[in-house]
């Protein structure tokens, strides 16, 4: 610390005590404490010259760090350590093989695991895809290398405000997509709320600000409505001389903003916006008695939704979250969800996997959960030679999926994805038994392949040696085993066919007199384009491919050579981008500033998927074909692209005045009256000076919905536009659809 200014100590060491305050019941002996001493002391050392975007010592983020892992993950000494650490071989002169020395074998895997998922997200390489699939293969070593990741991930996502804007942008996607599902199937829900809410609050700030000042407003009216809802429930529970908390939690505004875009309703209109969660502090045998003796008391009282009840304390979902979920009718006619579960289940559910290692008793149950998760994990990133955006795909689809649990013909107990099909239950008993699958008996009846199941059903499989993969499949299975099995099986069979192209390919060689060597075959393909041998081939068995190009480039001595410039794919990347920018260059725009301000004025068209207009959040795509595209940051497609094809994003914002006209549309619905659309046209080609470009209307039986094209300046313009038509007598929602 002798480098530091006073003022910089000062800061340091009041965020060193408080880590320590946070960590001290992971701080069972002394040598625990010099333990992360020694490592805070290291760190701070190297780090001694640098500094944060937001001007503190750099040493107060790996603090930070640390301290999430404790305090909010419950992670214990090492982790503490290796967090205050996590910087240090990828930022300073320190290497893997001095933290070897100084700290330890266990240290240097965890370190390095983190330094390899940090290059790997680098902001400035190209490929998330490929890179997330190598922070997976990280996996199976060390959970805790995960852990801290998400604890680095927590604390920059705490902090971006300090960041450029495009770069808040690219981070707030990239946690979108990639954290904040890995946090949930960590089960670190605590974690994955908060991820999702920063990301939110940077990409979409006004609809954030617009959710969180109502659920602050409405905060009042929510805790009145609970404590009416609970107090016949308290009296209750007070005679059985249970001990527990009742505790009113709203939903996260990412949630809530989520379900306005999905259901189409309003915040006003969003029944469930808190649940209500009855905490036991039970004895460890008497947790699951205890909580159905709430849930009987609740509905002894409130009638339940037989639709609703979730019982995950019997089976817990496979990131170990336990809890007894119902949904009951309250006196004032609006479903509640309540939510009853003991303190280790809320403790769990909270911090996921960490929480389990302070209870004996299911650790190892859930060690056993987690062990096969990997192992699921691990299978699908070894055997998978397909795409990688495909893989991402799949394996998101398994980071999020709900579960329904079905049974075996023996009664053994199967969890699978939600939507999951007799197929997908076959793949899970035995990747043989899937690929032989031709049908299934779901309780007894026979059924297709692609039947999807549901919770309780019993299944039974009939297969046939006849029976092989088919590509239709893919079309409707779920679960990523399924989906790899079966790519699997379909690329040994293109396997076959490429080898007949292989022989036609040798023959064709022989006949020119050129050898058949991998140097003579790797400049074929890249003369061809193709970036693999097995495409290749199998393209030549299908005739797809016409050999007499060879010719073309046959040089002596019986061996090929095609020159084009070489270079990482890359550079390639880069300089197509900055080639197709310079082609549109000096052509002037008339709304849009792109890129910096140094950057030429470019071309660009409005997407069409999401159709911003001046005043939306925007950013510029930069495709292949059509040159720089502009869409809304919460565009659908916009979260994949940023963090996919991160290279290829440029700021862009709208210039402050334009008399350009841009199209919307929006859709409303209401109660048919006389002269609605009287009133309706009325309103917007008189009063307002707007284009109408077209009116549609449905009615039935009196409830109609319309859709009205328009041209607007602006979201100024757009928003006067709504607020009228919501004034008109009848109309009910109003609605930018795109
Ligand atoms: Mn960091």
């Amino acid at each position: 610390m002798k480098d530091y200014s006073e003022s910089d100590k000062k800061i340091i060491l009041k965020a060193y005590r408080g880590l320590l305050r946070a960590s001290k019941k992971f701080r069972t002996t002394p040598e625990d404490t010099a333990y992360i001493r020694k490592a805070f002391n290291y760190s701070a050392d190297a780090h001694k010259s640098m500094r944060r975007k937001s001007g503190e010592p750099y040493i107060t983020h790996p603090i930070a760090v640390a301290r999430i892992c404790t305090e909010e993950i419950g992670l214990g000494a090492t982790s503490i350590a290796c967090a205050l650490l996590h910087d240090t071989v990828e930022d300073t002169d320190v290497t893997l093989e001095d933290i070897e020395t100084i700290f330890g074998r266990r240290e240097k895997r965890i370190i390095d695991g983190l330094t390899k998922i940090s290059g790997a997200f680098d902001l400035t390489t190209s490929d998330q895809a490929e890179n997330f699939r190598k922070m997976i293969l990280t996996l199976p070593d060390d959970v805790r290398v995960i852990f801290i990741k998400l604890a680095d991930r927590l604390h920059n996502m705490r902090t971006l405000g300090s960041m450029r804007k495009d770069k808040q942008l690219k981070i707030a996607s990239e946690t979108l997509f990639l954290y904040a599902p890995l946090a949930h199937r960590l089960g670190l829900n605590a974690v994955k709320t908060e991820l999702e809410d920063l990301a939110l609050k940077f990409k979409e700030p006004e609809a954030y600000e617009e959710i969180s000042i109502k659920l602050r407003k409405s905060q009042e009216i929510r805790a009145r409505f609970i404590s009416q809802f609970i107090s016949p429930l308290k009296k209750e529970l007070d005679k059985t001389g249970l001990e527990y908390t009742i505790k009113g939690r709203p939903k996260s505004v990412y949630s809530i903003y989520n379900k306005i875009k999905k259901k189409k309703v309003t915040f006003e209109e969003i029944y469930d916006l808190f649940a209500v969660r009855i905490i036991l502090h039970s004895k460890p045998e008497d947790e699951k008695t205890d909580c159905w003796r709430v849930y009987s008391i609740i509905t002894d009282f409130y009638r339940p939704n037989p639709d609703r009840l979730r019982d995950w304390i019997t089976s817990p979902r496979s990131n170990g979250y336990e809890s007894l979920h119902t949904t009951v009718m309250s006196p004032t006619g609006k479903w509640v969800e309540v939510q009853v579960r003991t303190e280790r289940m809320d403790e769990i559910a909270e911090k996921g996997m960490a929480a389990h290692w302070k209870y004996k008793d299911s650790k190892k149950k859930l060690e056993n959960k987690f062990d096969s998760w990997i192992n699921k994990i691990r299978d699908l990133v070894e055997n998978n030679e397909t795409d990688t955006l495909d893989f991402i795909d799949d394996f998101k689809l398994n980071l999020y999926a709900e579960e329904i649990y079905v049974f075996t013909p023996n009664g053994e107990l199967r969890t699978l994805p939600k939507d999951s099909t007799a197929l997908d239950f076959a793949f899970e008993i035995h990747g043989d038994i899937g690929r032989k699958c031709i049908g299934a008996k779901v309780n007894h009846k026979l059924v297709p392949l692609s039947y999807n199941l549901t919770s309780g059903d019993q299944v039974e499989i009939i297969t046939s040696n006849k029976q092989s993969p088919k590509e239709a499949w893919l079309d409707f299975v779920v679960t990523s085993k399924a989906r790899t099995n079966i790519k699997q099986s379909l690329k040994e069979e293109q396997k076959q066919i490429s080898e007949m192209g292989k022989e036609t390919l040798k023959r064709k060689f022989s006949a020119l007199k050129v050898n058949y060597t991998d140097k003579n075959v790797s400049e074929l393909l890249k003369m061809y384009e193709f970036k693999t041998q097995l495409d290749f081939n199998f393209q030549i068995a299908k005739g797809k491919i016409d050999l007499s190009k060879i010719k073309n480039i046959v040089v002596k001595g019986g061996n090929l050579k095609f020159e084009k410039t070489k270079g990482k794919e890359k550079e390639r990347k880069m300089t197509e981008v900055r080639e197709i920018i310079s082609s549109f260059g000096g052509k002037s725009s008339e709304s849009i500033i792109l890129g910096d301000d140094s950057l030429k004025q470019v071309d660009y068209t409005i997407s069409r998927c999401c159709s911003p207009i001046p005043g939306d959040e925007v950013f510029g795509f930069l495709t292949i074909n059509e040159g720089i595209k502009i869409h809304r940051t919460n565009c659908p497609n916009a979260v994949q692209l940023m963090s996919n094809y991160a290279y290829r994003v440029l700021k862009a914002k709208w210039k402050s005045q334009t008399d350009k006209e841009f199209s919307v549309g929006v859709e409303f619905t209401g109660i048919d009256g006389m002269g609605i659309l009287h009133s309706l046209t009325s309103l917007v080609t008189s009063s307002l000076n707007i284009n109408i470009k077209s009116l549609n209307i449905d009615s039935d039986d009196g409830y109609f919905k319309g859709e009205l094209k328009a041209l607007v300046h602006d979201t100024v313009h757009l928003e006067d536009l709504m607020r009228k038509m919501e004034g008109i007598e009848g109309i009910k929602t109003v609605e930018r659809v795109y």
